[in-house]
């Protein structure tokens, strides 16, 4: 035997005892001799590097850092789910699945719905190419290294599947991991994990594949996308996938009929506590892999598919003390801290109480005991008072009067659920919070420096505002903890490049009571620069579409501020984008003013953001679904056909994507 063809049969064995023991949980080598054999192609790969191979056994135990993941474009968009909360929902699903394919007998399948990380994995001639995460649906992060230590995950299937397909999934933490995680970090003094499903993403992201490959992570499939028309079914194609080494959960179940869907509902709503890991619903699909092409899409999820949610889980706990936070706003949030007690695979200690009203409204009390329910969001929430348990004693709860954190009074505006901190400039999490929110990705997105170090940084006093990051030099971030001369090269050059940010990312940056992303660029649009918007008067500011009495007020008072005009004007010398660019005003025009779009289908020359963009900057108006009120809608490849009927029905006019851009140069 040659030295290549030992390497290829270790390899071979390897990846088999792989599958058998993390795909379908059946040991075939004991630890030891498997580690034996590892050792041996470790050191034949060693000796002999012209027959490296990225996709061998040995390659499993990390080891690669990645700085910044590379963001990714998916071949294939990954949507979203509807969510369904009933037997009605499910009942009308069915009637519209049969109405779009104009037949009665239809098959379905069903899986659980798994509660992680969705990842899609690249496999190209039948080996693993690369992991992408899902991101906004068009574009994810590429976790390649960190996704190729989790054991489960083949990196080359067996003979006689598809050759070229996407592999989608979801990352997750099994409980029993999850809780042993815990334990370690107890023992170590340090801040339990909160949830696995955060814990599991969080994972992914982390920079050192090795530290990755120590924790317990695991990958379920349940979606093959192919060009390759081998399979009838969804469900042939994930059994023949399992087959050749995914980690195809056996819960999945054909059905014939709604009733036999319910019927796996009812089942799996008992017993998924007995699960190794989480689960929050069910998956129904449309098994025919036909069918599924021909309802297609909606602007969001499958058509061919729903998930079932099932209901939040509840328990009760005693309410032990009610703490405020201060968010960047300023905004106080109260929070109850709980006696600690398991719900839904976790242990909650802590639950949102959202504002004065929402504890005025259900009486909540210190020393009650209280019904608390995790839906999807990461903090529970408080449902109700037990009040048969409630103590004789109980006194209602008086909300606070002062800020928690520098004990100025609290201040409540007609019509606003929440008391605010009124000490804008110097109430350390507000101006902690307010630094964080600057260099957050969806705002100057600055490379290099994270909430913690801005944390840190404020408190040795080398900042107090977002102005302060520009002065900042690397001789004065070397001396801190953790910092050394690379990372504070980084973070200069990271706060250097935040000044080509565009004006509207920059505006929606300040930190402007009530200006979110989609404002900001409304405002951006509008009024061009800085100088022009905060010389607005609030009857200017109300007249402009979509912004209310609440945000022109706020941003009249942010003008009249008089930090935060000296902050304006040491960032516009700094040389932050302050006015909309040239370049980007040449792009506008009012070309399409009035006219409302809806784009549907796949898209050639441009991104479908890229198109809804450019209706956007000519001054037209996207919308999602198409009404008597839309103009055109700009039709794709593979239209959903019942978009196409609707938009026939209406008498709606069609232009292609060439006649678009025709009609906007
Ligand atoms: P949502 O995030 O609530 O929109 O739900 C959609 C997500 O559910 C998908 O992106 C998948 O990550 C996830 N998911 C979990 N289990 C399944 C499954 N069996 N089939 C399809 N999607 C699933
Ligand atoms: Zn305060």
């Amino acid at each position: 035997m040659t030295v290549l063809e030992r390497i290829q049969l270790l390899r071979d064995e390897l990846n088999n005892h792989n599958y058998n023991y993390y795909v379908l949980d059946n040991a075939t080598i004991s630890d030891f001799d498997f580690d034996i054999k590892l050792k041996e192609l470790e050191k034949l790969e060693t000796e002999n590097p012209q027959f490296f191979d990225a996709n061998s056994p040995t390659q499993r135990v990390g080891g690669a850092i990645t700085k910044n993941f590379e963001t990714v474009a998916h071949k294939n968009r990954m949507y979203s789910l509807d969510n369904s909360y009933s037997k009605e929902d499910l009942l009308d699903w069915e009637k519209r699945v049969q109405k779009g394919l104009g037949r009665e007998d239809l098959e379905y399948t069903c899986e659980l719905k798994f509660d992680g990380a969705s990842i899609n994995l690249t496999y190209e001639n039948g080996k693993f190419i690369k992991a992408v995460t899902r991101g906004d649906g068009f574009q994810g992060d590429n976790v390649t290294a960190n996704v190729k230590t989790i054991r489960s995950i083949p990196l080359s299937i067996k003979k006689g599947f598809v050759s070229n397909f996407q592999m989608r999934g979801e990352i997750i933490l099994p409980l029993a991991g999850f809780n042993k995680m815990n334990e370690e970090r107890v023992a170590n003094g340090e801040e339990e994990y909160r949830n696995p499903r955060n814990t599991a993403s969080g994972s992914l992201k982390l920079q050192d594949s090795a530290e990755v490959a120590k924790r317990p992570l695991d990958c379920l499939l349940y979606q093959v996308v192919t060009e390759e028309r081998k399979y009838k079914t969804h469900f042939e194609i994930l059994e023949n996938a399992r087959k050749v080494g995914f980690k195809v959960p056996k819960t999945i179940t054909l059905a014939k009929s709604i009733e036999e869907v319910f019927n796996f509902v009812n089942h799996w709503d008992k017993k998924r506590h007995d699960l190794p890991y989480e689960t929050d619903g069910v998956v129904i699909k449309v098994n025919n892999l036909q069918q599924q092409e021909e309802l297609g899409y909606t602007s969001k999820a499958p058509r061919w598919a729903i998930a079932y949610k099932f209901k939040a889980e509840q328990v009760s706990t005693v309410l032990n003390e009610i703490t405020y936070q201060v968010g960047r706003t300023g905004a106080i949030t109260p929070v109850a801290n709980l006696e600690p007690v398991q719900l839904a695979g976790t242990t909650v200690k802590r639950a949102s109480l959202h504002n004065a009203d929402q504890i005025e409204k259900l009486d909540i009390r210190v020393n009650d005991t209280v019904f608390v329910e995790k839906g999807g969001e990461i903090i529970p929430k408080i449902i109700a008072v037990d009040f048969t348990k409630r103590p004789a004693n109980s006194q209602p709860t008086i909300y606070a009067t002062n800020c928690p954190e520098c004990n100025t009074e609290l201040i409540r505006t007609e019509g606003d659920a929440k008391h605010y901190c009124p000490n804008e400039f110097g109430c350390a999490p507000q101006i902690t919070g307010r630094i964080q929110h600057y260099i957050s990705r969806k705002a100057m997105d600055i490379d290099g420096l994270g909430g913690e170090t801005v944390d840190l940084l404020r408190k040795v006093g080398l900042i107090q505002n977002y102005a302060d990051l520009y002065d900042l030099k690397v001789e004065q971030i070397i001396p801190l903890e953790r910092m050394a001369e690379r990372s504070a090269q980084n973070m200069i050059a990271g706060i250097e490049k935040s000044k080509d940010i565009p004006f509207e990312k920059v505006l929606f940056a300040l930190g402007i009571r009530f200006v979110g992303e989609t404002v900001a660029k409304k405002l951006a649009k509008h009024f061009k620069s800085i100088d022009q918007l905060m010389s607005a008067t609030f009857e200017e500011l109300v007249n402009v579409d979509e912004i209310g009495d609440r945000i022109a007020q706020s941003i009249v008072d942010f003008s009249n501020n008089l930090g935060n005009i000296q902050l304006i004007e040491r960032l516009k010398n700094y040389g932050v984008q302050l006015e909309v660019s040239a370049e980007s005003l040449e792009n506008q025009t009012n070309k399409l003013q009035g006219q409302i779009f809806v784009v549907s289908g796949v898209f050639h020359q441009m991104s479908r953001n890229e198109l809804k963009k450019a209706i956007e900057d000519n001054g037209g108006k996207v919308s999602s679904s198409i009404s008597k009120k839309t103009n055109f809608i700009v039709a794709g490849d593979n239209m959903g056909p019942s978009k196409l009927t609707k938009a026939q029905d209406l008498g709606i006019s069609m232009i292609s994507e060439q006649d678009f851009i025709d009609k906007i140069s």
